[in-house]
């Protein structure tokens, strides 16, 4: 059987900074350190950072007094921030870069007077941070019908900003309907959306050109890994998401000759191998990687932690 992985795939600049802040904090401070919510989707990298004595929680007041407290690569509200801040917590600020340029971005739309919509997915941790992290009215969309539901006059002045991993063609066709109904609208550039989520996203179309089944390494509650399956789906290739390789269903590529992989932006590339050592066990399998973009994207860590081994 013939394996084409993706390039790129896998850990983005985001991901890779938030899974180091964590480290660089345990090297640092000594264990426990406590991080609100998982640090990004990913159930073994947060294993992982729990075998070194990181504590997950949803909520601050599951956070001793003094103890070191990081948020995760989604972001948070103000509220947690001011939360935080009021109970003297020492905060080391994980938030991706991009997801904290979308709150600057949507904070200066409110500041403008406009209405600012979030396209993204309700109840997601990114759209709670960047919905609480905007003052003013802030009005979330999800789809199109959620753009005709709006309870706004067509003159509002209005803004948009998304979440960072949705699909840019949905992104496109919540925007359209916007500017179909809104007279004044304003937004950012879609090619705003983060480079990560777009290189994984065009990789796997090029990839799906390729192959008859695509897998799709990533956890189930990471959106971005969800999308990756769905764009596999729409471009007419049986698409399969799975954590780990103990997920993998031999069906799947039952006839198959060529079987496609990608990992979302919070997957390991152990994850990678491991579900290759899944198709290994069904006979011999030749890997290529298709060719593609080798990302260079790096963020700073925060001071303090600069130059302490992670
Ligand atoms: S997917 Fe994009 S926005 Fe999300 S953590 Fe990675 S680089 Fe940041």
């Amino acid at each position: 059987m013939r394996v084409v992985l993706a390039q790129p795939r896998g850990f983005c600049a985001g991901v890779v900074r938030a899974i180091e802040i964590v480290e660089r904090s345990l090297e640092r401070h000594g264990a426990p350190v406590y991080v609100r919510h998982e640090i990004v989707h990913n159930k073994h990298v947060v294993q992982g950072l729990r075998d070194q004595g990181a504590v997950f929680v949803e909520e601050l007041d599951q956070v001793p007094n003094d103890a070191v407290t990081i948020f995760s690569a989604h972001g948070v509200s103000r509220t947690v921030e001011g939360d935080a801040r009021a109970r003297g917590l020492h905060v080391l600020d994980a938030t991706c870069p991009l997801v904290a340029k979308v709150h600057v971005q949507g904070r200066q739309y409110a500041a403008s007077g406009r209405t600012v919509i979030l396209i993204g997915h309700a109840g997601h941790p990114e759209v709670e941070g960047t919905m609480g992290q905007i003052d003013g009215r802030v009005l979330l969309v999800q789809d199109e019908a959620g753009v005709a539901a709006l309870d706004l006059p067509v003159d509002a002045p209005v803004a948009y900003v998304t979440q960072t991993t949705l699909s840019v063609d949905d992104t496109r066709g919540i925007i359209a309907a916007l500017e179909r109904r809104f007279s004044d609208i304003v937004g950012p550039d879609v090619r705003d959306i983060c480079y990560a989520t777009q290189n994984r996203q065009r990789a796997v179309r090029e990839l799906c050109k390729q192959v008859d089944v695509l897998l799709i390494v990533g956890a189930a509650n990471s959106s971005n890994s969800n999308r990756l399956r769905e764009i596999g789906a729409e471009c007419g290739v049986p698409s399969y998401l799975l954590a780990s390789g103990n997920e993998f269903d031999a069906s799947w590529v039952l006839g198959a000759a060529t079987v496609g992989i990608t990992a979302g932006a919070s997957a390991p590339e152990a994850m990678v191998e491991h579900v290759i050592n899944a198709l290994r066990r069904l006979g011999p399998v030749d890997i290529t990687t298709m060719d593609g973009l080798v990302e260079r994207v790096e963020f700073r860590l925060p001071a303090e932690l600069a130059g302490i081994p992670a």
